[in-house]
């Protein structure tokens, strides 16, 4: 059911082309969302400019860095542990260097160099631009750290590199930080301030993807909908926008419109969306554009509208319900899937009753589900007490997997008989003769491969599914080839 934070390539080593005039060796791997292998990324393009070669073979690494996400306390246990495992290497490669890049590093700053002697680099989500200098600066023995947030860094003049990339589906980031404050959660402190990437160097990258042979765009920020270009600047600042800068102001249905017309036959997506943000001229440009994806990420956290103020979550469970009728209307073949916390602090079994009732309301195509973990420094941890019992929040989050898990077989059902255009991404993990892409809703279909290429559009008649993957025949090449 997990399909954006994907459980496959988590912590998987990246990699690219080797450059022959590159002498060191850079080890990266990456935890958490879709934004962090992103941002590899461009870490990866700037240290290619720097004499590093990606390896494969932590034994082989120079530069170990290790892209981290402190979203819930397991996924900072889980870096640290891979820090353990970095140790004993590093008694073979005394030379070997590591660094931790990400949400991780902005959390703990230089902490994370006292905590973790491994350690020689820090380096918050804003800060890779300065990785040539913090870079000669390990080397000179001496430890580095820079963990300035920005407010204008959008990384929009780096042209990433694509790593362990399947040629067909690449991330294009769009907005960085985040200005919610949802009083779970960390990001706004580890990522900070919302700001926007100018829509000129995002259509740039789009082109330069097509011209390439990517098929299939992501678009993505913590919350897309909230895209605001007005000539840069943090989103807050808006209300000190000259006239001009207003008049001539890009937001994400602008965006959305410009990318779908500027490659008509690339397949777009976009996450996350955020209910408060997200507006019916976004789902009219949607319905307007064949090529963008029908499908929405969209998540709620829960069904309480008392949750829902504690969370600070700018919207009532009803406005919620009124946009998704309104989805429904406007496109309704259109995928809704949701992130959901249980046991958020006062959590009662009534409120675990209204989330339930969320789900069997929508039900989604599919969901990432939570138990509430509670983050340092967020509004939550300072002000209520994580008082819903482990064992309570488990089963609250059981109950809701049970039921997400029946909608998902609910929704994979209505697919069979049924005929739809797949771009192809892979092999199927589970047969080497199939295939394996997605449907526009982002539902995995696999059918046998016959002549078919990877990044064919081809069209697919299901006869059978499982609540995660539709199972077919191709009956023919796509339209959007
Ligand atoms: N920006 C998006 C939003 O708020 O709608 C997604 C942000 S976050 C990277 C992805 C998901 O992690 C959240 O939607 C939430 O369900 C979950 N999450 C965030 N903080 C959490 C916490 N403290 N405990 C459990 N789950 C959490």
């Amino acid at each position: 059911m997990e399909k954006i934070i994907d459980e496959s390539v988590q912590g998987k080593a990246l990699s690219l082309e080797k450059n022959e005039k590159n002498t060191r060796n850079l080890y990266i791997e990456s935890y958490g969302c879709s934004m962090n292998f992103s941002d590899s990324e461009i870490v990866a393009s700037i240290l290619a400019n720097e004499g590093f070669n990606t390896t494969q073979e932590l034994e082989q690494a120079d530069l170990v860095l290790v892209n981290t996400c402190s979203i819930r306390e397991k996924a900072e246990t889980t870096v640290r542990k891979r820090l353990e495992k970095y140790n004993t290497i590093k008694k073979k490669r005394p030379h070997m260097k590591v660094g931790v890049l990400g949400c991780m590093a902005e959390r703990l700053k230089s902490k994370l160099l006292e905590e973790e002697k491994i350690v020689d680099m820090v380096v918050g989500p804003d800060a890779y631009k300065d990785l040539p200098n913090l870079i000669q600066e390990i080397d000179e023995g001496r430890d580095a750290v820079n963990v300035v947030l920005s407010k204008d860094e959008t990384y929009g003049d780096i042209s990433p590199v694509r790593l362990n990339s399947n040629g067909v589906s690449a991330l294009v980031s769009i907005t960085r930080g985040c200005d919610n404050m949802c009083t779970f959660c960390v990001v706004p402190f580890t990522r900070g301030r919302e700001r926007s990437r100018d829509p000129q160097s995002i259509i740039n990258e789009v082109d330069e993807l097509w011209n390439k042979g990517y098929k299939e765009i992501t678009l993505l920020g913590q919350n897309v909908d909230s895209y605001l270009w007005y000539g840069g600047g943090l989103k807050k600042d808006f209300d000190k926008a000259s006239e001009m800068q207003i008049a001539t102001a890009v937001d994400f249905a602008n965006l959305l419109d410009m990318v779908a017309q500027a490659q008509p036959k690339m397949r777009i997506r976009f996450s996350t969306s955020n209910p408060q943000d997200m507006n019916l001229e976004v789902i009219k440009t949607m319905a307007r554009h064949e090529n963008i994806c029908k499908h929405i990420h969209l998540p709620v956290q829960s069904g309480s509208n008392r949750i829902l103020k504690e969370m600070n979550r700018q919207h009532t469970i009803e406005e919620y319900y009124e946009l998704i009728d309104n989805i429904k209307e406007i496109i309704p073949d259109c995928a809704i899937s949701h992130d959901m916390i249980s046991g958020f602090p006062t959590e009662t079994e009534e409120d675990h009753k209204a989330t339930l009732a969320v789900l069997d309301y929508v039900k989604y195509d599919y969901g990432y589900m939570f138990s509430y973990s509670e983050r340092p420094g967020t509004m939550a941890a300072r002000k209520m007490e994580d008082d819903v019992p482990n064992a309570v929040k488990q089963r609250r989050l059981a109950e809701i997997i049970a039921l997400q898990r029946d909608h998902c077989l609910y929704r994979t059902k209505n697919f069979v008989g049924k005929e739809q255009e797949i771009l192809i991404e892979g092999t199927s993990k589970k047969d080497e003769g199939m295939w394996m892409g997605r449907n526009s809703q982002n539902v995995v279909a696999v059918f046998p491969k016959e002549n078919y290429k990877l990044g064919d559009f081809v069209n697919v008649k299901f006869n059978d599914c499982t609540s995660a993957t539709l199972i077919g025949v191709a009956v023919g090449y796509g339209k959007s080839n």
